[in-house]
């Protein structure tokens, strides 16, 4: 059998970390950074101090990634390295999934669905809008060309281990297994798209519907999972699907201590699905016959991206880089993808 590391040559699972730099508050508590990514594929965590001597970066506890971003680094960039790749895997029939991870503040939205913090939302920049663009581009060469593709979008949150539709008012949506082992979603809206504007548009129904009627709106959408999927058909038939997944926040330790009944359950839901989830991208990272993706709503929806010989998946493990956060030592989930 393969072992990881072969996988992680072949690319089949890619796993990232991306520190967002201080905010204001932080910068205003003086607060000192405690990772630094002295190079492109290694993070160190380190006690907060002034400053950081990078040639003796090897006694600090160091992490080696497939691609360690700084906070310097862009959306582009770092969708570059991430996603990008994996837009080719769905022309080729493929099944791609990339995760971003991380504790509530950490950059997640950020990342995936573009930057929802200031007055003007703007969703063009995120991955899942780049990975809409890079779509559009490739379905235009000559080779895929001829498929005669067509390009739909699904949008859709897990809160508590159910699953609402982003495009249909929070619709609540059942999950069924069929005799063959399919998952299916009954009633999630699946709408064609034929450019890139098409999917902003999606994209904005989907956040807005994500984050609106809440009383605490950021408290709800960080104790979702986000999933915005680029599907392929061919004559109706799924042809390839592209999963982009903005997870719950990972918060430690807060939630099981929580004196709120209904936080402690939202806690050890999200602690259970992060774990399936492990469980799963392990189990397809050694090519494992079973997968354990029944252990959650998450990994149930996500099956047909665990199974099947075509399948790649990235991870995007983000950072907070400030010192008043305890950074616990870089995540034992990407830290154990890469060692096992
Ligand atoms: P999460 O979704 O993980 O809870 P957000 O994406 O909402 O975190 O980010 C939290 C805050 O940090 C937001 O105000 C966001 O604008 C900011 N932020 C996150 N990542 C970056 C980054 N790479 N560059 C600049 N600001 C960022
Ligand atoms: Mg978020």
């Amino acid at each position: 059998p393969l072992t990881s590391n072969d996988l992680i040559e072949e690319h089949r699972i890619c796993v990232c970390v991306r520190a967002r730099p201080l905010n204001k508050k932080e910068l205003t508590m003086k607060d000192l950074d405690v990772i630094t990514i002295p190079s492109k594929d290694v993070v160190m965590v380190h006690e907060p101090k002034q400053k950081v001597d990078l040639t003796r970066y090897l006694e600090n506890q160091t992490f080696r990634f497939d691609y360690a971003f700084d906070e310097n680094s862009t959306n582009e960039m770092v969708y570059r390295f991430t996603a990008q790749p994996l837009v080719e895997t769905i022309f080729e029939r493929g099944m791609a999934t990339c995760f971003a991870y991380g504790q509530t503040g950490s950059g997640k939205t950020h990342t995936m669905g573009g930057d929802f913090s200031g007055k003007n939302q703007d969703c063009s920049k995120g991955i899942y809008a780049l990975s809409a663009r890079d779509v559009f581009l490739m379905i235009k060469k000559p080779n895929y060309k001829k498929l005669d593709l067509q390009i739909f979008a699904t949008f859709f949150e897990i809160y508590s281990g159910k699953v609402f539709d982003l495009l249909n008012n929070k619709t609540k949506l059942r999950v069924l297994e069929d005799g063959k082992q399919q998952v299916q979603v009954v009633g999630l809206q699946e709408r064609e798209v034929k450019c890139t504007e098409d999917v902003l548009k999606l994209i904005e129904v989907g956040n807005s519907c994500r984050t609106s009627g809440q009383t605490s709106a950021n408290a709800h959408s960080s104790r979702s999972h986000a999933v915005f999927q680029i599907i392929l058909r061919r004559r109706g038939k799924m042809h390839g699907k592209f999963s982009l997944i903005d997870l719950a926040g990972n918060e430690r330790g807060a939630d099981t201590s929580s004196a709120d009944r209904q936080t402690r359950l939202e806690g050890a839901e999200i602690n259970k699905s992060l774990l399936a989830l492990k469980e799963c991208i392990r189990a397809l990272g050694r090519n494992k016959p079973h997968t354990p993706f029944r252990a959650s709503k998450l990994t149930q929806v996500l099956r047909d991206s665990f199974i099947g010989e075509n399948s790649r998946t990235c991870m995007v493990g983000q950072k907070q880089s400030c010192a008043y956060i305890i950074v616990p030592p870089v995540d034992e989930c990407t830290v154990l993808l890469i060692n096992t």
